[in-house]
């Protein structure tokens, strides 16, 4: 029997219990750490496009001159999803333009 030590990714606390299973049938964990602001997260994602932080490397690389397909094949993320997210950043930045 193998032990895994599973530690909060956002607080680094090992006051951690497991929490069921998502749908896709990954192992969700709960922190117990008070705290911590995050109660539910996973260890290991099926969509890579929903890892925490993927979002950001998706605009960080659009920002460098990457192509969507280039995002996607790095990231091994859909194109679909690259094309989306850039998609939201220029409606959030336009809606922000209209404000100031
Ligand atoms: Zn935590």
């Amino acid at each position: 029997m193998a032990l895994l030590s599973v530690k909060c990714p956002h607080c680094g606390s090992v006051k951690v219990v497991k929490f069921g299973k998502h749908p896709n049938g990954a192992q969700r964990y709960a922190c117990k750490n008070e705290e911590c602001s995050r109660l539910v997260f996973q260890l290991y994602y099926k969509y890579h496009a929903c890892e925490p932080g993927a979002k950001f490397r998706i605009l960080e690389m659009a920002i460098n001159g990457s192509g969507v397909r280039d995002i996607s094949r790095v990231l091994h993320i859909s194109a679909d999803v690259v094309i989306d997210t850039l998609k939201k950043r220029k409606l959030e930045l336009a809606g922000k333009s209209e404000i100031y």
